[in-house]
């Protein structure tokens, strides 16, 4: 995949903010013209068309709040964005000279609406920049193929945004963020600029900043943030639009990571610990690996069963509490010895 060549994509930090919903020509001026004036973001968004999970909801203004948009461009200079499901929304954006368009978590997580709506775009509008969601589900190779469908369709200038993961527990986020997804994403397709959402990942007004900061000390290329003169009468996702004023200073305290690296020395020398260390700790591993497997040899010799599941619980309680001792979190010492715990019995069987 080429870089982008779009100047719209090139700033870093690219901020893009606006309302969820566009709901008002003066609720949609009054947040651009002080976006404007108050902050570094360069991209307005507001959405037009609202895909809600469920019927019944705010489901955007439609066509005319695009006639807003035209207007935040000319009154403020800023460029606009919104989203995108389906063709007919394809045609009356180009129409308005949209300039930049996001593709949404429930779009992108279906393939046929993806096809259309790549096609569509490649016709009407392919050097138009086009953001990807991704899908709400944590599925990285349907947020790749959506990607692919717009560049075999004759997109030039494509970008993703982290939006977070839909999931079934009880958590403190609305999606949860899952940063080795997006990770993964930016190993597999490193050329895609790549922004966070902070808003839909956290669902709530408070961990907007601490989110956009995490995103900003990765190395995302921006943010979307969405933010709205009156939060709470929001008509849509007013638990987490924070006023433009507040965005203000979130964005004051935000600082970007250039990426300077292949000459930074004390950089350098701490990679080198690292290498050293993981080469240990590879090494203990396969010492564990072979006692294990001489476990396995003696409990087929004796006719004892693989799985031990009190073992395995003490193992897992010990080891959970001298980790805790050496600060280290309860759920990441669970998830490794889980997965050491698979390995062991594999090959015992
Ligand atoms: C949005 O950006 O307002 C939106 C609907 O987001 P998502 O597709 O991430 O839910
Ligand atoms: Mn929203």
């Amino acid at each position: 995949m080429t870089a982008p060549s779009s100047p719209l994509l090139s700033p870093r930090p690219l901020l893009i903010a606006g309302p969820c919903s566009a709901e008002s020509e003066r609720q949609v001026l009054t947040t651009a013209e002080i976006l404007r004036r108050d902050t570094a973001v360069q991209i307005f968004r507001a959405g037009v068309w609202k895909p809600r999970t469920k019927p019944g909801g705010f489901e955007g203004v439609g066509e005319p709040a695009l006639a807003w948009l035209d207007k935040v461009k000319s009154e403020t200079g800023m460029p606009v964005a919104t989203e995108v499901a389906v063709p007919r929304h394809v045609e009356a954006t180009a129409d308005h000279g949209i300039d930049l368009l996001w593709i949404g978590a429930r779009t992108s997580a279906d393939p046929f609406a993806m096809q259309e709506l790549a096609d569509a775009i490649g016709r009407l509008c392919p050097d138009t920049p086009v953001l990807v969601k991704n899908p709400v589900v944590a599925d990285i190779e349907l947020w790749i193929g959506a990607i692919e469908r717009l560049r075999d369709a004759g997109v030039r200038n494509i970008g993703a945004i982290h939006r977070g993961f839909r999931s079934l527990g009880h958590d403190v986020y609305r999606n949860h963020p899952r940063w080795s997804v997006p990770l993964e994403l930016h190993r597999r397709l490193p050329q895609l600029p790549l922004l966070c959402d902070p808003s839909h990942i956290g669902g709530r007004r408070d961990l907007i900043s601490p989110l956009a900061r995490t995103a900003m000390d990765m190395g995302f290329d921006g943010l979307i943030i969405e933010t709205h003169p009156d939060p709470d009468s929001a008509l849509s996702d007013k638990d987490q639009q924070v006023t433009p004023q507040y965005l203000a200073e979130i964005l004051r305290n935000l600082r970007h990571r250039s990426s300077r690296t292949a000459t930074d020395e004390p950089l350098r020398q701490f990679r080198l610990q690292i290498d050293q260390l993981d080469s240990e700790l590879l090494e203990i591993l396969a010492r564990r690996m072979a006692v294990s497997k001489e476990i396995g040899d003696y409990k087929r010799r004796h006719g004892i069963p693989v799985v031990q599941t009190e073992r395995y619980e003490n193992v897992l309680l010990s080891r959970i509490a001298s980790a805790a001792d050496m600060g280290m979190s309860e759920e990441f010492i669970e998830k490794l010895f889980a997965s050491i715990h698979e390995e062991s019995i594999q090959n015992q069987l």
